[in-house]
């Protein structure tokens, strides 16, 4: 590992010091930054407080040929304890915009906006249509790359376009539908893995409609209660599978008889079987003992192959 010390060279290293100061940073552990509280460190990590930032720091990995990956709220990914090669770019961008349309509100939110703050601050301005948001964890960026969604919608029922930066070919809208929204799922998800590097999502148009703000508090406090009632707290990922055709991933986990099943620190909720949780000492292969657990028994005994929710990132043992 240690790119910043062997391929990074001094003039590189010091194009992103004088560029980024103290939000550059070297070696940065990543658990923090993640909502199972696992991995390792990030080579080279950015704090991009803006979207130029944000763009910019993009920019530069790709001219030095750095691999990059953004991190919003870090809630749909494992880390590799080995942690992350090339440069990571956490995206606290946070500027909101909101403005009158024909049909309604348009409100224009940084990619780096957390979603259920930016939920609660449309409920009390009286603009609906995000409520499904409330309690999702992460950022208004990683909720269009995985089309975040709960309560029977998601965020393709509510974005209009996404200003997004294309390695080669810079800036550009694309119109919502441009992004072959599916469940859980967009074309710039499905760019993970893949060898090119991949787009940034810098912000999003999102489509409100005027309702009295104490009907869509009572909606979201019915969701939020309805989440406290199904989900266990503690240091997870949410989901971690997807709901296979025809089924629930945590059915068919909990069915294979897995709740409560343990690997080191981490376990299978008994609350929610689609839940892995960190108990505080778990490591990321701990994890990923649990998703290979799960994924081999629920295969053997239903015959169905589950396909992650989540993303894995970094250098894991078996890649
Ligand atoms: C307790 C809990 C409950 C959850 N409940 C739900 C739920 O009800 N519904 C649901 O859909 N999800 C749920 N999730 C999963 C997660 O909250 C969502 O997937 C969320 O949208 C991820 O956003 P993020 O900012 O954390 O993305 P991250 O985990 O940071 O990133 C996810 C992926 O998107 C990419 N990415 C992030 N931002 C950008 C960007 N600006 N440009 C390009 N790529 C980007 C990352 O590189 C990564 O590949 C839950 C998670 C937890 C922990």
């Amino acid at each position: 590992m240690n790119l910043h010390l062997t391929t990074l060279s001094q003039p590189v290293y010091q194009q992103f010091v004088s560029l980024f100061g103290e939000q550059f940073k070297v070696d940065e552990p990543l658990a923090k930054y993640t909502s199972a509280r696992v991995g390792g460190p990030a080579e080279l990590l950015v704090v991009a407080k803006t979207t130029a930032e944000l763009q910019q720091a993009a920019e530069l990995a790709q001219t030095h040929h750095i691999p990059f990956v953004i991190l919003g709220g870090g809630s749909n990914v494992l880390v590799a304890d080995e942690g992350v090669r090339g440069l990571v770019i956490f995206n606290r961008t946070k500027e909101i915009r909101f403005r009158s349309s024909g049909v309604g509100v348009v409100c224009t939110a940084d990619s780096g906006v957390n979603l259920s703050s930016l939920t609660r601050q449309c409920i009390s301005k009286g603009l609906g249509g995000l409520e499904w948001a409330i309690g999702v964890p992460g950022t208004v960026g990683g909720a269009v790359v995985g089309n975040a969604g709960a309560h029977g919608s998601d965020m393709k029922e509510n974005l209009i376009a996404a200003t997004i930066w294309e390695p080669d070919k810079g800036v550009r809208v694309y119109a919502a539908d441009e992004l072959q929204f599916g469940y859980r799922d967009s074309a710039l998800k499905r760019e993970q893995g893949k060898l090119r590097p991949r787009r940034v999502v810098l912000s999003a148009e999102i489509r409100l409609r005027p309702e009295p703000a104490e009907r869509l508090r009572a909606r979201a406090d019915g969701f939020t209660a309805r989440r406290k009632e199904t989900q266990p707290g503690g240091a997870t990922v949410g989901s971690m599978f997807k709901n296979p055709e025809n089924y629930y991933a945590g059915y068919l986990i909990e069915a294979a008889g897995l709740k409560g099943f343990r690997s080191g620190g981490a376990h299978i909720s008994e609350k929610h079987a689609n839940f892995f949780i960190n108990d505080g000492s778990a490591t990321a292969e701990d994890i990923r003992a649990l998703v290979a657990e799960a994924w081999h028994v629920v295969r053997e005994k239903f015959g169905v192959e589950m396909e992650l929710e989540v993303e894995l990132l970094g250098k894991w043992k078996f890649s």
